[in-house]
């Protein structure tokens, strides 16, 4: 089933979330989907981002590496599904680069998710630098290395983020999001249940053609849905 992910980052407070979920709702109605929403507020949001009839679940942007203890600051796996989430961003280029985050960070972070049953929306995807250096395929090869201990029966998605066309307008082709796409499957042939999804300036009027080229299973979507319309109109609800 495809999925589309909206990514709301630090942006948005309660009554503009509350806001957010009945339009959301209305576009929703009472369609039976044939794909999957998921909402991924920023953690003070969860309740005002939820939608009690369940047509979209929750994400969240990020989790601790620890499972608990004096961490201030931090908000631990067992507290996101606690909290009634059901995904969690891993390795988005914005935690791996403003935080800092490495390949060993990221490693504990999904080992904490899956031991509280969280999904991991695995983020992947080369710099601009990368990309004109010809590298683009072998750091997918090295960030796809931090999933090794991953179970393999277990769901898991995958996000083709190249860092170059996140919020910047630019997108990538269809033939490169083909070609990351067919090189992540071939490196998790051994993955049940894997779902590979584009990132990167996804708005409504590129979204159906890099969908239906690429072999992409939908999207992980930051700035265009920010606004419930253009969020639906991505996943093609009226
Ligand atoms: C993202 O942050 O994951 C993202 C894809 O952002 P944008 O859609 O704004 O490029």
């Amino acid at each position: 089933m495809n999925l589309y992910v909206a990514n709301w980052k630090m942006n948005l407070l309660r009554a503009e979330a509350r806001a957010y979920a009945r339009e959301l709702g209305s576009r929703v109605a009472d369609r039976s989907l044939e794909f999957e929403l998921v909402v991924a507020p920023p953690f003070t949001l969860f309740d005002a981002a939820r939608d009690a009839e369940g047509r979209w679940s929750l994400a969240a942007q990020n989790v601790a590496a620890e499972s608990a203890g004096a961490y201030t600051g931090e908000v631990s796996a067992s507290m996101l599904a606690d909290a009634g989430c059901r995904y969690v961003i891993v390795g988005h280029s914005e935690r791996r680069r403003l935080f800092s985050e490495d390949d060993a960070t990221l490693r504990r972070k999904l080992a904490r998710s899956r031991e509280a049953g969280l999904v991991p929306i695995y983020c992947v995807g080369e710099t601009e630098e990368e990309r004109e250096a010809g590298l683009s395929t072998a750091v997918l090869t090295r960030q796809v290395q931090t999933l090794a201990q991953d179970p393999e029966e277990a769901p898991l998605v995958v996000a083709y983020e190249p860092v170059w066309a996140i919020g910047t307008g630019r997108t990538a082709t269809p033939a490169d999001c083909e070609a990351a796409c067919v090189h992540v499957r071939q490196l998790l042939s051994r993955r049940q249940q894997l779902r590979i999804l584009y990132g990167g300036s996804v708005v409504p009027g590129n979204a159906s053609e890099i969908l239906t080229s690429s072999g992409v299973n939908g999207f992980l979507i930051g700035g265009a849905s920010l606004d419930p319309g253009s969020f639906a109109a991505i996943a093609g609800l009226p």
